[in-house]
């Protein structure tokens, strides 16, 4: 009885799709709600810093002088308290992955000067 069932199984599975994907030349869709990483939208960034204080991790640095916000994505937890405290709204969560890296890095973005009546809305 379980042989018949077994060789069932076998051809059934001859004639739907496959359960599994061709990685990396296919990608699984990020389901609903995956937190992925961090992105700045730096044309609406104003240097404020307070993504930078509210991060539990220290993974932001925000370098007025310099003009530039850096992530570290191996210090992030993903806990988008920076997305809430954000007062220009230039921070989001992308869901997608972030491709797998051997070595530790940083995400420096240099934040252009913004219009004057931009910086103060
Ligand atoms: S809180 Fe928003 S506007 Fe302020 S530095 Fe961070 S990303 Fe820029
Ligand atoms: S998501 Fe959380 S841990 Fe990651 S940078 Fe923002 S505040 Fe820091």
């Amino acid at each position: 009885m379980g042989s018949f069932r077994l060789g069932g199984m076998t051809l059934g599975s001859l004639f739907k799709k496959p359960e599994t994907l061709l990685y990396p030349l296919e990608e699984k869709p990020a389901p609903a709600g995956l937190k992925g990483h961090i992105v700045n939208d730096v044309d609406r960034c104003i240097l404020c810093g307070i993504c930078a204080r509210v991060c539990p991790a220290g993974a932001l640095a925000v370098d007025k002088k310099a003009r530039t916000w850096a992530i570290d994505p191996f210090r992030c937890v993903q806990c988008a308290s920076c997305v809430a405290a954000c007062p220009k709204d230039c921070l989001s969560m992308d869901p997608s992955a972030t491709p797998v890296a051997a070595k530790r890095f940083e995400v420096v973005r240099e934040v252009p000067e913004q219009p004057k009546e931009a910086a103060a809305a």
